[in-house]
């Protein structure tokens, strides 16, 4: 083999997203361990796959359940006033939201559809709070009449609740979103009541001048994923001088602050360095900063605390199993894996080549939205003693988009290894398309190491459920 010489060639791209960033180039600066993940709360990975197939979604009760407690320990050991409402668009699957419940959830949901759902699982009216641009007239009026908290978002909703309203015995407590700027961007403008230009204070004034109407909350949620404690810190004080406002301006005490959701999970977005428990603050730092503002007031006057926290909840108890069926490249380890030196791989990079090897699983984008954002941490299910090198993790759709990590260092895999993909307990089941494929089995790991299947594999008829065949289509086969 030729000792010449090469110069390295440096990018000025130094993100890992960046097509050649340096970092890829570098073949020893990675190290030879790669770590594995065998199990999930003591039940073998391959164990699971083997008995409920491949792709598979897997939660822990035991994470869901510990996140749980340790928010509401980091919330009510600094103001016992604070209460939880599980964000159902997060995750819906009915054994999931009965774990929040048990742990003292109660439900927030955006839709009729996650309303239904809540009233099913037997959530009543007074324990669900009811965010979202749209909440239609019919499950608006139930929603009303059942007792559950609407926070209002636009002056339409308000016209409409006004008049559903209008006959009611009793004042009806209702809750104002309001958006404003904690320094986040961008600033979600899309939902509830501007802060900054008075119309969310002229929405309380509209409020609390309606007799049927008792103004019980004001809302904001700021983003997702914010890893900046001090936003809610900033938040925290804008509602609180509006409601002060209020409270001069109209003799009207707003009960309760709610805060929404956003905090992050232990994930990264993509170009982002790690590890993410080092880059993601703590939940404690939440609370500081948000109760540090509520316990500067005189006890007496300090409102109920709401949060609506969804992704922080949820996200680490949700794995996905996933299997390589192709594995791709100039480089792969067909032949042996020890074959290729670093020399070699530089010398292939000079060249030209790609020298990724690429991974097909058995799961594809079409399971896991949030890859667009966040970089999932892939952990093969057995040790394998080689360097790990650069490679990309396909997903199985028949769309050059279906990319799950554009580049992430993993040793040699073959077809048939089991790949852990994590954290994906937020947003991903639920956002999860039917494109082409039958949606996986999920399951539960219960607290006493037991799988229990919460959600049966599509079968055909699944999907075919709602479809309708003209009769006269039908006639001619
Ligand atoms: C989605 C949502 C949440 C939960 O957000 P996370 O970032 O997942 O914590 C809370 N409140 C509202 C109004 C939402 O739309």
């Amino acid at each position: 083999m030729s000792q010449l010489y090469l110069q390295p060639i440096i990018s000025g791209e130094l993100g890992r997203s960046a097509p050649n960033a340096a970092v890829d180039r570098n073949h020893f600066a990675r190290g030879s361990h790669t770590p594995a993940l065998f199990e999930i709360d003591g039940v073998p990975v391959q164990k699971l796959t083997e008995e409920f197939g491949s792709p598979l979604f897997v939660f822990s009760e035991h994470t869901l359940r510990g996140k749980a407690r340790r928010a509401r320990e980091a919330f009510k050991s600094r103001y016992p006033k604070t209460s939880f409402a599980w964000s159902f668009k997060t995750n819906y699957l009915g054994a999931i939201c009965r774990i929040m419940r048990e742990e003292g959830w109660i439900a927030e949901v955006v839709s009729d559809f996650e309303y239904q759902k809540a009233r099913k699982l037997g959530y009543e009216g007074k324990d669900i709070i009811f965010n979202g641009p749209h909440k239609p007239k019919a499950i608006l009026e139930q929603a009303l009449a059942e007792g559950a908290l609407i926070q209002i978002d636009n002056w339409d909703e308000l016209n409409l609740i006004e008049e559903l309203v209008k006959n009611a015995k009793h004042p009806v407590s209702v809750g104002l979103r309001v958006w404003l700027d904690a320094g986040i961007r961008p600033v979600w403008s899309k939902f509830g009541f501007s802060l900054a230009n008075g119309e969310a204070g002229r929405a309380a004034e509209r409020v609390i001048g309606n007799p049927h109407l008792n103004l019980h909350t004001l809302h904001t949620h700021i983003g997702t994923y914010i890893l900046t404690p001090e936003a809610y810190r900033v938040a925290t004080q804008k509602l609180l001088a509006l409601r002060d406002h209020i409270h001069s301006a109209y003799d009207h005490v707003v009960e309760c602050l709610n805060l929404g959701g956003g905090f992050p999970s232990y994930s990264l977005l993509h170009g982002m360095a790690g590890p993410a428990e080092q880059v993601v603050p703590p939940i404690e730092a939440y609370a500081d900063a948000i109760t540090e503002v509520l316990n500067r007031l005189p006890a007496k006057k300090r409102p109920l605390l709401r949060l609506e926290s969804g992704r922080h909840m949820v996200d680490e108890a949700g794995y996905l199993l996933s299997t390589v069926v192709a594995v791709k490249g100039m480089n792969r380890h067909v032949v042996s894996e020890s074959d290729m030196t670093g020399r070699d791989y530089k010398e292939q990079i000079v060249v030209g080549e790609d020298p990724k090897i690429g991974y097909v699983l058995d799961s594809g984008v079409n399971l896991l939205y949030t890859a667009a954002w966040y970089q999932l941490s892939i952990k093969p299910a057995r040790i394998i003693n080689s360097p790990p090198m650069p490679s990309r993790i396909y997903g199985c759709l028949c769309m050059a988009i279906d990319v799950i990590r554009d580049s992430i260092d993993m040793p040699p895999l073959k077809t048939g290894d089991i790949l852990s993909l994590h954290p994906v307990g937020a947003y991903n089941l639920v956002q999860s398309m039917q494109f082409i494929a039958y949606r996986p089995a999920a399951i539960l790991i219960a607290e006493d190491g037991t799988a229990h299947l919460i959600r049966a594999r599509e079968v055909l008829d699944d999907v075919e459920r709602s479809e309708r065949t003209p009769a006269y289509l039908a006639a001619k086969s």
